[in-house]
């Protein structure tokens, strides 16, 4: 009886864990039949592995010989975002009331993290739609979900998340943009800067502040709104030149007098920071993911060269030297997976997941850095070298510590939730 309540319980959850008895069994046996009973499993359902073998083949068929080109060039990888869109693997996230897949957290990093083997350019590409649309997913109401979520799920259309500036990341509650309320609608000014999907974007989450006394707490001095792209006064800067991830479209975005009508704002005035930082807790553990499928894809051509390459009469894997420093890289792979892979669950277990969240995409960052360096490494001379393929995987890695909240600032989540935990 035990066994089969915890059974329907790892069904209606995100992971789905043991989706036949024979799946629970064969997970049970090594601990002497304890697993089912401490409700606790691996094992991904059918469905799970479809999408992940779906994602893994369009990575390795299509997005993997594209990905060097699309480097070289920086052009937005179009075909591949349709294509991606076509199969499914893009906005799994929007819930199926609106016509989308209404994808778990878990499923979606699992896609992320295939995409993300293939071309972490392309990936932030797609992903850069999730961050757009989380704040309105999480805090949009029906009328705002059915228009803007529904163009995405009709139209293979990207959408951005502006909420940096020029003086302010991560103290988001520095940022200067403003938005005046006149008569039924929002005149906004202001810069944003780094914004992923910039000049892509078919409709912004922006976040302004409404309230200019400098002394009124930051979760009620901004607003968040939706703002259609080709609003006037919208004014879409250079494609910045970035040192990874060359592909995905990175710009500054002007707004000058831009009138946004007062039903889009989300929630009410005075809700956007929370709104803001809020979709996070939903968007790091994809990027962890992304930074994952990156670290795999390091571990995987460097292992591949080190058993091609020969020196002093033996194979590079056969020196121990080599052999660890891959069982180094090893290691962090597997790790980085399972904190994703945990941030994500507890995201569909419906709790508070931000300190997951944070040490997943902090751990992940990192290690998709140094797996990537120790891949450069084992390819000597030739991993310096643009004609092999792992120092793009060294440079696209740089940004997993920098974007969607810093290596230093997932480390001030995380003391702050440890020392709360702590105290309770
Ligand atoms: C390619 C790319 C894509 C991006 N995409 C988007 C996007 O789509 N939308 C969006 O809104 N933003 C986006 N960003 C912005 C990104 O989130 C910010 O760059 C990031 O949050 C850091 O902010 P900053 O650049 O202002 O650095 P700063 O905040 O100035 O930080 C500089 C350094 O100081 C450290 N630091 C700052 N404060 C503290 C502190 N309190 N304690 C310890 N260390 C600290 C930081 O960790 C960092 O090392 C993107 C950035 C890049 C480069």
């Amino acid at each position: 009886m035990l066994f089969n309540k915890v059974l329907r319980a790892s069904v209606r959850s995100g992971i789905r864990l043991q989706s036949s008895n024979a799946a629970a069994a064969s997970v049970a046996a090594p601990h002497g039949g304890h697993a089912a009973s401490q409700g606790f499993s691996f094992e991904m359902s059918e469905q799970q592995k479809e999408f992940q073998q779906l994602a893994r083949k369009f990575a390795r068929e299509e997005i993997v010989p594209a990905a060097p080109a699309y480097d070289r060039s920086g052009e937005y990888p179009v075909p591949l975002i349709t294509k991606a869109w076509e199969l499914g693997l893009m906005n799994g996230h929007i819930p199926q009331e609106y016509g989308g897949m209404g994808l778990s957290s878990f499923e979606n990093c699992l896609i992320t993290e295939e995409l993300a083997y293939g071309c972490t350019g392309v990936q932030t590409a797609i992903e850069a739609n999730s961050l757009g649309a989380m704040p309105i997913i999480l805090a949009g109401n029906d009328a705002q979900k059915k228009k803007y979520l529904g163009r995405l799920v009709d139209e293979p259309l990207m959408c951005a998340y502006c909420v940096t500036e020029p003086g302010a990341g991560s103290d988001v509650a520095g940022i200067k943009t403003k938005a005046v309320k006149v008569g039924d609608e929002y005149v906004v000014n202001g810069q944003k800067m780094w914004i992923t999907n910039g000049g892509k974007a078919n409709w912004y989450f922006l976040l302004a502040r409404t309230n200019p006394d400098p002394k009124c707490p930051a979760g009620k001095a901004f607003t968040g709104f939706i703002l259609d792209a080709d609003t006037p006064g919208v004014m879409v800067g250079r494609k910045e030149l970035n040192m990874g991830q060359r592909c995905s479209d990175t710009r500054g975005i002007t707004f000058e007098d831009v009138r946004i009508p007062k039903e889009n704002v989300l929630i009410a005035e005075g809700s956007g920071f929370k709104i803001a930082m809020g979709a996070f807790d939903s968007t790091r553990p994809p990027v962890a993911a992304g930074a994952t499928g990156l670290a795999q894809r390091a571990l995987d051509e460097a292992t591949n060269y080190s058993l091609e390459r020969k020196t002093f009469g033996k194979v590079i894997a056969e020196h121990q030297a080599v052999s660890f420093l891959l069982a180094e890289m090893a290691m962090k792979v597997e790790l980085a997976r399972m904190a994703y892979q945990r941030s994500a669950w507890e995201v569909d277990q419906g709790r508070r997941n931000t300190y997951y969240a944070s040490i997943a995409k902090a751990f992940a960052g990192d290690i998709a850095n140094q797996v990537a360096t120790d891949a450069v490494q084992v390819f000597g001379g030739n991993g310096f070298n643009s004609d092999y393929p792992v120092e793009k995987l060294m440079r696209d890695a740089k940004i997993y510590q920098i974007y969607e909240g810093t290596a230093q600032i997932q480390r001030l989540i995380i003391a702050r939730e440890h020392f709360g935990r702590h105290k309770k």
